[in-house]
């Protein structure tokens, strides 16, 4: 066991560890080496750390303790993408995927352990949330997936989406640090124009981001844009209206300039009528955007069906018609419950 006056050295920052060093009559660049090993080399015992003396590393080892993440379990899709079971250093487990296509990999992060919210068609929201990644933990996803794209594909990561496990809103912090890491040069250096966040839409944490002029895209899981139906399949969405989503995602666009991403499942009988897409259309017509619909991954609930292919059709049509972009997005992963919707820690239960 850790005791519990040694401190987790990856929450210390550069500025922090250079400190570190200065008062315990060191040189502060070490702070700088050591600084690299965590977040550049990842590596994970300060015996690692080879350009440090011995005596150097007893004093790190005498204050700290270096938290990291494990893979517990692999999947392989048919498809190529990957999923990881992640364990964490109190040995909680969160799903991380990675989604290969002919010209990208795209990793798929999680932001909570289990999810706040409460959408009916989500495996993941059957898991009460238990507590939220630190800012390491989202990034150590990106380290791990990273060198499998690497590793199997030959290529560095291309994207990066936050849709696995939670809500990164609800883990407002941590995520904007770990996409601080992810995006610096000190740490993973990749251009924010390739990181989406995803959100089920909590208009004062849009606002929040607008605000602090975030460089990343956000995708908004809207599945209805009739605020009775959506509060219906979505019940937290209650206390978020429609109105105030759709004023939070207009001060986006004027402060960033970046159009939403509509996410959009069709369900049979729920919302595949004429007057869900009426709704749709005239949602979007007032908000700079383009439309994702895609498939309905299917979690063990007989009251959501994928819709038929027509009624797909009716909305890309009327969607076109209204000069709103969209696009028709198949799964992928499906057969290792890898999909949107069906992170659940299955694997565990077996
Ligand atoms: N909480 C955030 C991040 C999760 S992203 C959000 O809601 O956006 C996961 C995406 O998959 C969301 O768009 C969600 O609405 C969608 N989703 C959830 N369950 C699904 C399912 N069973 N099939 C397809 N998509 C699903």
């Amino acid at each position: 066991m850790t005791p519990p006056s040694k401190k987790d050295i990856r929450s210390l920052s550069l500025d922090d560890l250079r400190q570190f060093f200065s008062e315990n009559n060191d040189q502060a660049f070490r702070g700088n080496q050591v600084y690299q090993w965590l977040w550049q080399k990842g590596i994970h015992d300060f015996d690692g750390m080879t350009n440090l003396s011995k005596t150097t590393r007893l004093l790190l080892e005498e204050h700290f303790v270096i938290n990291h993440i494990e893979i517990d379990l692999q999947q392989k899709s048919k498809d190529g993408t990957i999923k990881n079971a992640i364990k964490l250093h109190d040995n909680l487990v969160v799903e991380s995927v990675l989604i290969p296509t002919p010209t990208r990999t795209t990793a798929c992060v999680s932001s909570q352990v289990g999810c706040s919210l409460d959408c009916k068609f989500c495996a993941t929201a059957q898991i009460k949330r238990m507590r939220n990644l630190n800012p390491d933990e989202i990034y150590d996803q990106v380290v791990v997936m990273d060198q499998q794209s690497q590793l199997y594909f030959n290529r560095p990561l291309s994207n990066i989406v936050f849709m696995g496990m939670g809500e990164p809103l609800m883990n407002y912090n941590n995520m904007i640090k770990a996409v601080d890491k992810i995006t610096d040069p000190k740490g993973l250096g990749m251009s924010p124009s390739r990181i989406t966040v995803s959100t089920s839409g909590i208009p004062k944490m849009i606002m929040k981001m607008a605000d602090d002029q975030v460089r990343f895209g956000l995708a908004v899981s809207l599945h209805s844009a009739r605020q009775e139906l959506r509060q219906n399949i979505m019940p937290f969405a209650e206390k978020f209206p429609l109105e105030e989503l759709s004023s939070a995602l207009l001060y986006w666009y004027e402060k960033t300039s970046s159009p939403v991403t509509f996410e959009y499942v069709v369900w049979a009988g729920i919302n595949d009528q004429e007057e869900d897409i009426n709704a749709l259309v005239d949602f979007c017509k007032s908000i700079p955007c383009k439309v994702n619909l895609i498939e309905y991954n299917p979690i063990g609930d007989d009251n959501f069906l994928q819709a038929k292919k027509e009624r797909i059709q009716a909305y890309q049509t009327a969607l076109e018609a209204n000069r709103i972009t969209v696009t028709v997005r198949r799964s992928r992963g499906k057969d290792i419950d890898a999909a949107c919707g069906q992170l659940a820690n299955k694997s565990e239960n077996i």
